[in-house]
């Protein structure tokens, strides 16, 4: 069954008496957010708007400042803008720190709190699909903003350990620095590597039950690892979730090749929208909203 196209309007004068939500990006017209929201809507009964919002680049601080002004409720935002949604938000979760990103704005009174429900829309996905974190070898690959935005969640699973592996090792080592603390309060080994390391079987002597793909190599056909480190990396009982979604990417062949599952980022993106939709309309419509349900009917839209 098709999803009913979505009013794509925004501005919340045109919809007296409803509360307006909207995904804020550039590009957005590919976004599946008000598709996502809408079925959350019908499943909690919830009487209300959402929809897309193309910021220029340069102009998301003025944008979200007229949509707020007009009486918007809640933001999504998406590329490129998480950053200047934190410099946006009044106040910051704990997690939206730790993140460095925002990816939910909603209202507390006349204040605007930024969060990020990345991390913790990740590892819901992966738990309902039946994978168990604690105690799992995790292999990070990326350490841009997707990356540094699920550290916090997967670490707090207490993994056996976590490495970080990025083209360049600056940036991987500066999130190991940045989740030192956390990586000790859940006695996880958390470790950085660069990706021609893991074609070395001295420097990466292990393969790992769980490979998150965080790079934006899928988006352009390519994957992070070589044939030679996806040898020495992936095993039939490995995991493989890459977080661009609506194809299998490039690191998801090379997972199959060698026996191992694959996940896309499709889960990831309505389990974020579940908990931002939960923050918005209140924690009390956790039982009524059902996201594996709204997942199943996004993959046979
Ligand atoms: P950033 O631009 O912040 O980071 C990009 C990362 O990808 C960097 O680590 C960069 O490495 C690496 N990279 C880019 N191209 C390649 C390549 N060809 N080979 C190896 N590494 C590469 O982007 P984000 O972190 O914000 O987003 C990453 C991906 O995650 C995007 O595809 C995005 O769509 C997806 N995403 C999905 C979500 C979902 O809900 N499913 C939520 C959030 C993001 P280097 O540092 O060396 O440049």
């Amino acid at each position: 069954m098709s999803f009913p196209s979505p009013n794509l309007h925004t501005d919340p004068a045109q919809f007296p008496g409803l509360d307006v939500y909207v995904v804020a990006g550039n590009p957005i017209a590919h976004s599946k957010s008000p598709q996502i929201h809408q079925e959350f809507a019908k499943q909690a009964k919830q009487n209300m708007h959402y929809g897309l919002l193309l910021a220029q680049l340069g102009e998301f601080e003025a944008t979200a400042e007229k949509f707020f002004a007009a009486g918007g409720k809640g933001m999504s935002v998406t590329v490129p803008f998480k950053l200047d949604a934190q410099a946006f938000a009044d106040a910051l979760t704990s997690r939206a720190k730790l993140a460095g990103a925002v990816n939910t704005l909603y209202l507390v009174g006349e204040q605007i709190f930024g969060d990020n429900t990345d991390g913790a829309g990740l590892v819901r996905d992966l738990l309902a699909q039946g994978l168990k974190l604690h105690s799992a070898r995790i292999l990070l690959l990326g350490a841009g903003g997707a990356a540094r935005g699920v550290m916090g969640p997967l670490l707090e699973q207490s993994p056996k350990c976590l490495v970080i592996a990025n083209r360049s090792s600056t940036k991987a080592e500066e999130l190991v620095k940045l989740f030192a603390q956390p990586a000790s309060d859940y006695e996880v080994a958390l470790e950085a590597r660069t990706l021609i390391d893991l074609e070395d079987l001295v420097k990466t002597p292990y393969p790992f039950d769980v490979v998150i793909n965080a790079t934006a190599a899928g988006l352009s056909d390519e994957s992070p690892l070589s044939d030679l480190a996806a040898a020495n990396i992936f095993t039939p009982q490995s995991f493989a979730y890459d977080m661009v979604y609506g194809k299998v990417t490039a690191m998801m062949q090379q997972a199959l090749h060698r026996g191992a599952r694959v996940s896309d980022g499709l889960g990831m993106l309505v389990e974020q929208a579940a908990d931002a939709f939960l923050i918005w309309r209140g924690a009390d419509l956790s039982k009524s909203i059902q996201p594996r349900a709204v997942l199943a009917k996004l993959r046979n839209s």
